[in-house]
């Protein structure tokens, strides 16, 4: 018999960055669904506040954290008012992102810096600070957003495509550095999904008939289709995975 424990997350307590809408907030009810407790993350409270009563009314345990994650000291002093307010976070999502969109040759600075900040700064400094509790307890779980983009590029949005090369290939080096301590440090990239932050490609009829052609499933992720995998990746079921990047994108990155 198949040891069904594996994936539970009962007892286990999530911090999941950016989970007032999108990715993270479907994440952070896919986790709580299979026990977790989990804490939000975003930086407007009022936000997070609605999104947590939603939570606690469909019988789940959460609770809130506004913090904006590119703001070191702001993380590290939400971090350890978890630890003192909830208990041990036992599992990290760093999901928070932004997107921003231009030709290279006309690409903003003041963008390119933002892009940097909040894709790629923002994973070093939760993974360090959580990491700094789970590595004398000799365990935890840290998953970290990348992309299709983490390998490919598209007209328009080079420097996304740099900070999610980046967060894979932190994703290696923090399991390098970590595994030795008990946790474990995985990728999840995500193919196209149609959330907020794509809304504008998801309306562009031109845009959807290319992806629908280039996917092999031919159609655009449902974000529920995300939480198998990032339940995988925070359990049991994954204890001596490490470093490594779990594609879910219906097939587009390995065909032509
Ligand atoms: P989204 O709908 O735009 O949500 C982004 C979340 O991040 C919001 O909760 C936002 O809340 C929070 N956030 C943004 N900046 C923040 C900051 N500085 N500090 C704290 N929280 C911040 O995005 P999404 O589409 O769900 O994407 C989530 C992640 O998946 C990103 O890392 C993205 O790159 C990745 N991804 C998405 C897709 C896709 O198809 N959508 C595909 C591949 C990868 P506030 O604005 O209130 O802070």
């Amino acid at each position: 018999m198949p040891d069904r424990d594996l994936f539970s997350l009962v007892g286990r307590r999530a911090l999941v960055t950016g989970s007032s809408q999108g990715i993270g907030l479907t994440l952070a009810r896919g986790l709580a669904s299979y026990g977790a407790e989990i804490v939000l993350n975003g930086r407007n409270e009022e936000r997070l506040r609605a999104v947590c009563a939603e939570l606690t009314d469909a019988g789940f345990t959460a609770s809130v954290e506004a913090f904006d994650v590119t703001d070191q000291e702001a993380v590290i002093a939400g971090v350890e008012r978890i630890e003192e307010r909830d208990g041990p976070i036992d599992i990290l999502i760093s999901n928070a992102g932004i997107q921003r969109r231009a030709p290279l040759e006309q690409f903003a600075r003041a963008d390119w810096d933002d892009l940097i900040s909040t894709n790629l700064n923002s994973v070093f400094f939760v993974g360090q600070a959580v990491a700094q509790h789970m590595i004398p307890r000799n365990r935890g779980k840290i998953v970290n957003i990348c992309s299709v983009q983490s390998e490919l590029a598209r007209p328009g949005i080079a420097p996304y495509t740099a900070t999610k090369g980046a967060v894979k290939n932190l994703t290696k080096g923090m399991a390098t550095d970590w595994a030795k301590y008990g946790l474990q440090i995985n990728g999840l990239a995500p193919g196209y999904f149609a959330t907020e932050m794509n809304s504008k490609l998801v309306e562009d009829e031109v845009f959807t008939d290319w992806l629908r052609k280039r996917t092999p499933a031919a159609r655009w992720g449902n974000v529920e289709e995300l939480v198998g995998a990032a339940v995988f990746l925070s359990s049991d079921a994954s204890s001596f995975v490490n470093g490594h990047m779990l594609t879910v994108d219906g097939g587009i990155t390995v065909s032509l």
